[in-house]
């Protein structure tokens, strides 16, 4: 019996059951071998042909890219096209063949080496970043030179299901659904942004299972249960069987669920609860109403700027927030400005270099110190507002000084756009992302300055508890149940409705039917979640009675610890919806 069985996060929930494909990440390691003279010639030929291979493949990925979800990612690809025809690159790589009379593999690794020295050298933070593209473009040379396989998401042509050490969020955008069928990675936590990008695809995932790599090879069997976060490598006939059932059992429940999409989310004692959906791109607001919620809740604008080599443009903002607020429109749109820094890494003109980049410059303060960057973000939504029901949401305050800064901001943007005729709506709604201690703490002070709350648990725990998010080993600590949170949440809550202002949550917290009920109770009008999470969450809503949320929301605060706390969820939970609760 081969079967091997691994535990980690359940980052997207699904079973899938099928063959691996093992993402490759490692170098390619090459020989530097002398040539004879007479060999030069068909060394350079070969060279350039592996430059024009390397061109056709990206030229090739570009042209799947232009359709679909992936086409604001296709500029990715033009940047590395474009260095395939680098002079320090390709002319350099030719001369050193020439003068040393080396292989084309070695002469392109010195190349590289050499160029990255250069940029090494540069103070400018952006431009030494350029040094990954050289990089990853020298990759796919010496990887056609050397006839290895180009280990890109978007070139797997058959289905699989992805075993890889880390994902970036970048990866997960090119994963194709209709050919992957699911993936699992040794880092990751629920909460990283490759579990999120996973979730609003409707990707099954499992993370943080520290040394899957090492125990698979591609085409082995593998399960996937992105609810339990368990993989199983070469399932014996028991397993196999079973796991069969749980899709099969799965799929049907959410088939059930489906049913729910057209009706309200209202309590058995008549409450409306808003379910809104969370989009990272605006190509996905049509699957926010096909899964039944309303609304936009969150729209996390960075990701569709993710990895491009400049910031975007006022016209990049504007055109991208008019397209999600007319499509999302009579509906609201929630936009939030750039939350940059972080594990949402790889943006033009931001440090990667920080020591601690969740403590670092990120979000708000980002935005605060590259003013220029703001303004033209404020600007552009400001004039998609007329567009529809737009909201606007600054991430990361921590305090009343940083909220009046960002709002003096909004203001001169406005008075700008006043001056220049350019319509926007005046009464445009501002709130802020509570997602920092501090700002929990003085919440009653901000929610007098602030149109509404927006609770985001994935930060606010990980600052609360001191665990990484985005770190697998700490994420057994991750416990949005722990009384510190809750309290949190509480005063979170009571200011808010003292205020008499709108309170949301967009944290992950949100999206899991089993908390619902406690949050209900707590006082959170609106939840804004990932799409696929809308129907589970409105399930619950649809069966309980506010009364009833409210007891357990009081019992669940005065538990000592989260494990009781989270004991008292789950006999509610189990009471109430034991269907549910067998499919979590
Ligand atoms: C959060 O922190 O809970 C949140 C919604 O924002 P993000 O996950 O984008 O940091
Ligand atoms: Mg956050």
């Amino acid at each position: 019996m081969n079967e091997k069985a691994f535990n980690g996060i359940g980052a997207s929930p699904g079973v899938v059951i099928g063959r691996a494909y093992l993402l490759d990440r490692r170098k390619v390691v090459v020989a530097g071998q002398r040539i004879e003279e007479v060999k030069v010639k068909d060394e350079v030929a070969r060279f350039k042909k592996a430059v024009e291979i390397s061109k056709a493949q990206l030229e090739e990925l570009k042209k799947r890219f232009s359709k679909g979800l992936g086409k604001s990612h296709a500029y990715i690809l033009e940047t590395l096209i474009m260095l395939l025809e680098d002079k320090m690159l390709v002319d350099g790589t030719v001369k050193r063949i020439k003068d040393l009379r080396v292989n084309a593999e070695g002469a392109l690794k010195e190349t590289i080496d050499a160029i990255g020295l250069k940029f090494d050298a540069i103070e400018d933070e952006y431009l030494r970043e350029r040094k990954h593209d050289i990089e990853q473009v020298g990759e796919r040379i010496l990887r056609n030179l050397t006839g290895h396989k180009q280990e890109s998401l978007a070139d797997i042509s058959d289905e699989a299901v992805i075993i890889a050490h880390d994902l970036a969020p970048t990866d997960t955008l090119m994963m194709r659904k209709d050919k992957i069928l699911g993936f699992a990675t040794d880092a990751g936590s629920r909460t990283s942004h490759t579990a999120i990008l996973a979730r609003s695809l409707g990707i099954p995932a499992a993370v943080g299972l520290e040394r899957i790599t090492g125990a698979v090879k591609t085409g082995d069997v593998v399960i996937v249960d992105g609810i339990h976060g368990v993989v199983i490598v070469d399932p014996d006939e028991e397993t196999f069987l079973e796991y069969l059932k749980k899709q099969r059992r799965y799929k049907y429940f959410e088939q059930e669920l489906e049913k729910l999409r057209l009706l309200p989310a209202v309590t058995l004692d008549g409450d409306v609860v808003h379910l809104e959906g969370n989009i990272e791109l605006p190509e996905e607001v049509a699957s926010v109403a096909e899964h039944g919620g309303t609304g936009i809740g969150l729209y996390r604008t960075e990701f569709l700027f993710l990895n491009r080599p400049d910031l975007p443009t006022e016209e990049q903002h504007y055109q991208a927030c008019r397209h999600v607020a007319e499509r999302a429109s009579p509906q609201e749109v929630v936009i939030r400005t750039l939350d940059v820094g972080g594990d949402k890494i790889g943006f033009g003109g931001v440090s990667e270099k920080e020591a601690n980049p969740a403590l670092g410059l990120r979000a708000i303060r980002f935005l605060l110190q590259r003013k220029d960057v703001f303004k033209a973000q404020l600007r552009g939504i400001l004039r998609a507002s007329v567009h529809g029901n737009v909201k606007i949401l600054f991430p990361m305050i921590s305090g009343l000084a940083e909220l009046r800064e960002a709002k003096m901001v909004l203001e001169e943007v406005k008075n700008d756009l006043r001056t220049e005729d350019v319509p926007f709506d005046e009464n445009v709604k501002v709130g802020i992302m509570i997602e920092i201690p501090s700002a929990a703490m003085i919440s009653d002070l901000l929610a007098k300055e602030a149109d509404f709350f927006s609770v985001g648990t994935n930060d606010l725990i990980q600052y609360t508890l001191a665990i990484d998010r985005a770190n697998e080993h700490v994420a057994y600590l991750y416990e949005p149940l722990d009384p510190a949170v809750l309290r949190l949440l509480q005063r979170v809550s009571q200011a808010a409705h003292e205020a008499r202002i709108p309170l949301a949550m967009c944290g992950e917290m949100a999206g899991d039917p089993l908390y619902a009920s406690i949050l209900l109770g707590m006082g959170f009008q609106h939840l804004s979640m990932n799409v696929a999470s809308i129907p589970w969450v409105k399930k619950v809503v649809r069966s309980v009675r506010m009364e009833d949320a409210v007891e357990l929301a009081a019992l669940v605060m005065r538990q000592p610890t989260a494990a009781h706390a989270r004991k008292t969820a789950e006999t509610f939970m189990h009471d109430r919806f034991p269907d549910l609760m067998a499919e979590l």
